[in-house]
């Protein structure tokens, strides 16, 4: 079943008509005649969208908007509202007041499938950021200025974005442009169809509206599915306008990927409209994503050195291996303890202790080459990793690090205590296992720990603030 889609109609043949259509694509559809009693039928089947008559026996489509926005669940379940005739001015209100499509009888049947796949596919993937971003509350981590919560009025203003016009020939880049600049306050900027690299060289625009022009809607219709792929436009909001209007293209246009799109042709108020839908969309799940990355980051990190911890070190250190079996290479592997820190705490006190294992972890980090890996892996201890490198170059490094740590005393912020640290680090340099097996890293990656933990212990015997290679056995 590909979702279910409430049909609310006071004719019952044209509910008859829609319901045998949508069947046939295999919606499950439920029905409904009024307004009246319909808040506990959509709360009770949870529709993916609503397909609606503009007019109703007692009320219109934008009392049902008005109706679902005081509903936490429901409030962004989109809804297409069919009327009598194709009206611009009730049209452009119904948009304004938050309807997503508004399609004219005698219904497009290709226009409505399109149309209605597209609003659930964008539904369906901000509910999939939605529980990737886990649990919480949403609306307070928006930035000011953005409207987030889908309780926000539909038609709350955007921040200010950047939308750019692409179209087959200038002049009508420049048209529009000039039409567009009167009901939007975002910054435009136009490109030509057969020059988008000049829009993909700039920074990422928040939207772009590309022009689907008759003789030349091929290369329209390419550029639609290309936006989408690109790893660098995939983002952006993506309005194709077909000109002149043309339901067949339109519906084309949204099975490519447009999130939207004008099928009667360039219309400046109307793009207004879709605009700001599309940006305040953009923006909800630009919000979600970076709460993922954040989420992702907090689960591989740890919080007060900024450093990577345990949980990533383990696989980076399995994943160092691997390669090194791909390419023969040496790497090495350490093992870094901080010495007598218990005393550092009992004299100078906890926060005095945490504030030199910041400043350890700064001090290692910036020792190190980029792609060598350092993670506190314990309350004072941190692993680093270093791929292709060898004995020589093992021994240089761990003695740069032991010295970064007791060159100069740590200054204690607010406290101004100068204190002396030391580390002792155990090395190990492993040879490229010859098996070249991703599957036997892990027992590999067990030894070198336990071997690089052996070092430190002897250096630790050893007298500290030094370091200590074992060889590892042939
Ligand atoms: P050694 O030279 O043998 O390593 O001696 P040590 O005192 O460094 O080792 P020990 O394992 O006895 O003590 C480690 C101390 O590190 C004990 C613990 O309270 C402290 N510690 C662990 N995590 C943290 C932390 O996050 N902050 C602070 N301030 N102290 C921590
Ligand atoms: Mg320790
Ligand atoms: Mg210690």
């Amino acid at each position: 079943m590909q979702g279910t889609i409430l049909i609310l109609d006071g004719v019952s043949t044209n509910r008859i008509m829609l319901k045998v259509q949508l069947s046939s694509a295999w919606y499950h559809v439920v029905q409904a005649d009024r307004l009246a009693g319909l808040a506990a039928l959509v709360r009770r089947t949870r529709p993916d969208l609503i397909v609606t008559a503009m007019n109703l026996p007692d009320g219109s489509a934008l009392g049902l908007r008005a109706a679902l926005a005081g509903e936490e669940l429901l409030s962004a379940t989109p809804i297409i509202a069919i009327t009598p005739q194709n009206d611009r001015a009730a049209r452009l209100e119904a948009l304004a007041a938050g309807i997503d499509e508004v399609l004219a009888q005698p219904l497009d049947d290709m226009l409505l499938q399109a149309r209605i796949r597209s609003l659930i596919r964008s539904r369906a993937a901000a509910d999939d950021l939605h529980q990737q971003s886990g649990p919480g509350p949403l609306a307070g981590m928006a930035e000011p200025g953005v409207e987030f919560g889908e309780l926000a009025s539909p038609v709350a203003p955007a921040k200010i974005g950047e939308i750019a016009l692409v179209t087959a020939r200038a002049t009508t880049g420049t048209i529009w442009r000039a039409r567009l600049k009167r009901t939007v306050p975002h910054r435009l900027s136009s490109y030509q169809m057969d020059n988008v690299q000049a829009l993909m060289k700039r920074s990422v625009p928040d939207a772009i509206v590309v022009e689907l022009c008759g003789a030349n809607d091929g290369a329209g219709l390419r550029l639609l599915a290309d936006l989408r792929a690109r790893s660098a436009t995939r983002h952006a909001a993506i309005i194709a306008v077909p000109n002149p209007g043309n339901s067949p293209l339109a519906a084309d246009a949204l099975d490519r990927g447009a999130h939207d799109v004008l099928q009667g042709g360039f219309c400046a108020d109307e793009l207004a409209l879709r605009l700001e839908v599309q940006l305040r969309r953009k923006a909800r799940s630009d919000q979600l994503r970076d709460t993922v990355r954040d989420g992702l980051r907090a689960a591989l990190h740890d919080p007060m050195t900024g450093l990577f911890n345990r949980r990533y070190a383990l696989p980076r250190l399995a994943f160092v291996a691997h390669q090194a079996a791909q390419t023969g290479r040496s790497f090495a592997v350490m093992l870094a303890d901080l010495d007598h820190f218990k005393q550092i705490n009992d004299r100078y006190g906890h926060p005095a202790g945490d504030a030199v294992l910041v400043e350890t972890a700064r001090r290692l980090r910036t020792a190190l080459r980029p792609e060598d890996m350092i993670a506190r892996i314990g309350g004072e201890e941190f692993m680093i990793v270093l791929p292709d490198t060898g004995q020589d170059a093992a021994m240089t490094a761990a003695g740069r690090l032991c010295r970064e740590i007791n060159a100069s005393p740590f200054i204690i912020p607010g406290a101004g205590h100068r204190v002396q640290v030391t580390t002792s680090i155990g090395v190990v340099v492993a040879r490229p296992p010859a098996r070249q097996s991703g599957a036997s890293d892990d027992p590999i990656t067990a030894t070198l720990i336990r071997q690089a933990d052996q070092a430190l212990y002897e250096a630790k015997g050893a007298g500290r603030n030094q370091f200590t290679m074992i060889r590892p056995a042939a």
